[in-house]
């Protein structure tokens, strides 16, 4: 678990951080209220300490429309080598869209037109060329619903390795155990491998996917709120594992709980009505943010 930042209740009306102090929405005395926000919007406001970081993803003045409706503006936000990014903001303002486009789950939804590019280690990953199956396996994706296989937990593992004709039976049960180490699911299972998957509970669902997802060797991992159908306990699992899994791993999750952004998170990203506000450390961005539309949505007053 991230030792620095310890965000107290669930509710965002003020974010407590031991020795740093608090932000709370008395403070800023211009604050915005949510009505006023949906004013002339300027460039993202991206922090020093993002630009200085090495990115493995880079997203280029990306535009995303659903037919007619234009669900992302013009973003531009490069993805830190080994860290976890965290992309917060009101319900509808384009996270999961952006979350979505970076291994191209869009081009399955019909009337999904784009505009920008994205560049996966500075190749285009909308190139015509690119094999998107593949693309699929360097940048793994973890779902909000955790999706396990009607099948054993071992096969939902090494799921990937069977499509692709792997049958070295010493390989299979290597990236077998290997995932599921990494993705801190081993010891409860190692003795039922050949269980049903759709037994385990829903925390230990949602570590099976991420190691299933981890057993194509990604370098990067997506996921979609991948808590939100999780008790605390289980949420609190999940959250350790994907601090665990920053330095191996760049990460990206969308989350509309501030708290986890705070806990689990190196940089911030703050996205509203499409497009990308301000992007910067996770602890600058929840106190000492730049904008004040950031400050109205991490202290509360809107969402
Ligand atoms: P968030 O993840 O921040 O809640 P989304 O990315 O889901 O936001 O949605 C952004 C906008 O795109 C919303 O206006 C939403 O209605 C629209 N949208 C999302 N998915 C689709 C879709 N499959 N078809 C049409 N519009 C969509």
């Amino acid at each position: 678990m991230k030792p620095a930042m310890t965000l107290g209740g669930d509710s965002v009306a003020s974010l407590n951080i031991p020795g740093q102090g608090t932000l709370a929405p008395g403070r800023a005395s211009q604050a915005a209220s949510a009505a006023s926000l949906a004013g002339p919007v300027a460039m993202t406001d991206t922090h020093a300490e993002v630009a200085a970081e090495k990115h493995v993803l880079r997203v280029s003045d990306f535009c995303l429309y659903y037919g007619a409706n234009k669900a992302l503006h013009g973003i531009n936000m490069d993805i830190p080598v080994g860290k976890v990014t965290a992309l917060i903001g009101p319900s509808g303002c384009g996270k999961s869209t952006l979350l979505r486009s970076m291994n191209r789950l869009n081009d399955l939804i019909d009337g999904v037109r784009i505009e920008g590019d994205m560049l996966f280690n500075e190749h285009s990953i909308y190139d015509r060329r690119v094999d998107v199956i593949e693309l699929r396996k360097r940048m793994g994706m973890v779902f909000q619903k955790s999706n396990p296989f009607p099948m054993s937990i071992f096969e939902n593992v090494i799921y990937g390795l069977r499509i692709d004709g792997e049958r070295n039976k010493r390989v299979l049960m290597e990236t077998c155990e290997r995932s599921l180490k990494g993705a801190a699911l081993w010891d409860e299972v190692k003795d039922r491998l050949h269980s049903s998957a759709l037994g385990l509970s829903g925390g230990q669902q949602q570590r099976l996917c991420i190691a299933r997802a981890i057993a194509a060797d990604p370098e990067v991992l997506l996921m979609d709120e991948p808590c939100s159908a999780l008790d605390p306990i289980a949420t609190g699992k999940v959250e350790d594992l994907i601090y665990e899994l920053r330095g191996k791993y760049s990460i990206v999750i969308v989350t509309h709980n501030m708290q986890q952004a705070a806990r689990v998170s190196d940089f911030t990203a703050f996205m509203y009505m499409g497009r990308l506000m301000e992007y910067g450390p996770t602890n600058t961005l929840f106190l000492t943010p730049h904008l004040k539309q950031t400050e109205a949505y991490v202290t509360g007053r809107f969402g």
